[in-house]
């Protein structure tokens, strides 16, 4: 498996993460909030994230996803997805690439 988590935003305080990606957002015109999937196998190595989720549809070029769903999947994909009011930092690593994905492309 290759190691993805070496990103530029690997050294970026949780923080300047939010802040960047409230930018990110903003400039595509969408509103989003943070919601916590628990993960279907509670083992002590898979426990639950907190992802991004959209609060307006958006779609750019294939990408498309629903109010309500994660960046990273659709919310029916998730055994559950939860909001979760005065989170801001979203863990799931794919939420995060999805969006600095959207905010280059
Ligand atoms: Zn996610």
């Amino acid at each position: 498996m290759v190691e993805l988590n070496k990103t530029s935003s690997a050294n970026l305080s949780e923080e300047d993460l939010f802040l960047r990606l409230s930018e990110t957002m903003e400039k595509l015109g969408v509103e989003f909030s943070i919601g916590y999937a628990y993960s279907p196998r509670p083992a002590a190595w898979s426990r639950g994230r907190h992802h991004i989720v959209l609060e307006t549809p958006i779609q750019k070029g294939r990408y498309r996803r629903k109010a309500g769903d994660a960046l990273c999947k659709p919310a029916e994909k998730f055994w559950s997805l939860e909001s979760v009011p005065g989170a801001k930092v979203p863990t799931c690593k794919e939420c995060l690439r999805r969006a600095e994905l959207l905010a280059s492309g």
